[in-house]
């Protein structure tokens, strides 16, 4: 398989699980044990430095360093909402390509967004990061590394995460197996032990993706982001509509419904003159009737150069009230962090128009 990184031949030891682990330390002359080891160091321990695998012999540790490498995620900014509930990192790639995750705490209790590709092909309408360029997937480590940062960062005092979302930059499930690579490793006993109840996918609609995950891991949540259940309206929003449209979705998700135990999410950006008027909430009620679900309604976040707007706070509130009088499970999100741009691929998207700006 080819790497995305650089890598002078050497494997990326932080995507491997451990019986990958185990299998490559035995071809490399490396003691088998010696791989549970080092597992625990990484990814139980945290620590990324070949030198501070202190129960590794110094000889077996410059084996180490002539084979693998470490890849890394440099810090680079940090953005704390107002309100103090929304952090936003961005990191720096190996190859210098950014990407971003956010921490959104509610009391102590924290869920983590994260990124699964730099950028994405799908262009949805509506999205910042669907304006930036489409680069790459991003490996099990860089998944891993954006988990293993900000679990650090919250170590610090005494907390730490709770839930992990794929809602940043990306389609997971045009990532499928390292998405689902990354999941396991911190499922893993001796590593994180995170449990999958504690993981949602977020997608836009990738049937096929949705099959298999059906079929390999009903444990995991999973999340749609729905936005209209017009075919009409939403493929004008989300091209992918195109390809698999609303009732091949309905159908593939009934299956998944049968399944799993979770309940399905739904994501709803409500926005003005296109999908949150009356007639668009009783369409949305009926569609929600075949499903055991909870909704979530967003508030349109303004991406630059998109006409879109956000509906008025009471428009939001009736569109709300229509879904809770039949007795659904919803919620209306608050805009949040809007002063950091908390959506996704907005700080990226910003970074890279105040760097375009600097250079004219
Ligand atoms: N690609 C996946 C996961 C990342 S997007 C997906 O589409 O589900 C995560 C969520 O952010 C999606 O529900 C997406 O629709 C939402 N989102 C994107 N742009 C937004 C915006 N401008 N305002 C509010 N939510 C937005
Ligand atoms: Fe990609 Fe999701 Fe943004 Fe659509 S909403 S462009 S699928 S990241």
């Amino acid at each position: 398989k080819m790497l995305n990184n650089i890598t002078n031949d050497k494997i990326d030891i932080l995507s491997l699980n451990l019986e990958k682990l185990q299998e490559i330390f035995v071809i490399t002359g490396l003691k088998k044990f010696n791989a549970a080891q080092v597992f625990d160091w990484l990814h139980n321990k945290l620590v990324f430095d070949f030198d501070g695998f202190t129960n590794i012999s110094k000889n077996d540790r410059e084996i180490l360093k002539k084979r693998f490498y470490l890849p890394k995620l440099e810090y680079r900014t940090h953005q704390i909402s107002d309100d103090k509930n929304t952090e936003k990192f961005l990191f720096e790639l190996i190859d210098k390509r950014l990407i971003e995750s956010v921490l959104i705490s509610h009391k102590n209790r924290h869920t983590l967004c994260v990124s699964s590709q730099i950028g994405c092909l799908l262009g949805c309408d509506f999205c910042a990061t669907a304006t930036m360029n489409y680069e790459r997937n991003l490996d099990i480590s860089e998944i891993l590394l954006q988990f293993y940062y900000v679990q650090s960062y919250l170590s610090k005092r005494g907390e730490k995460l709770g839930n992990v979302v794929f809602m940043g930059m990306g389609e997971p499930f045009l990532n499928y197996d390292n998405v689902i690579g990354a999941i396991n490793i911190l499922n893993s006993e001796k590593g994180q032990n995170f449990s999958k109840r504690n993981f949602t996918i977020s997608t836009s609609g990738i049937v096929p993706g949705i099959k298999r995950f059906t079929n390999d891991e009903p444990q995991i949540n999973l999340a749609i982001s729905l936005h209209s259940v017009r075919d009409d309206v939403r493929t004008e929003i989300m091209p992918i509509n195109k390809k698999w449209n609303i009732k091949e979705l309905k159908d593939t998700l009934l299956e998944y419904q049968k399944k799993s135990k979770n309940r399905i999410t739904f994501e709803y950006i409500l926005i003005d003159d296109m999908n949150c008027e009356t007639k668009d909430a009783f369409e949305l009620i009926n569609f929600l009737r075949s499903f055991s679900c909870l909704v979530n309604l967003i508030p349109y976040n303004p991406v630059a150069g998109k006409i879109y707007k956000t509906p008025p706070k009471k428009k939001q509130k009736e569109f709300y009230n229509l879904l809770k009088e039949k007795n659904i499970n919803v919620t209306l999100r608050e805009t949040k962090g809007q002063d950091i741009a908390a959506a996704c691929g907005q700080l990226k998207a910003k970074k890279e128009m105040s760097s375009i700006n600097e250079k004219q």
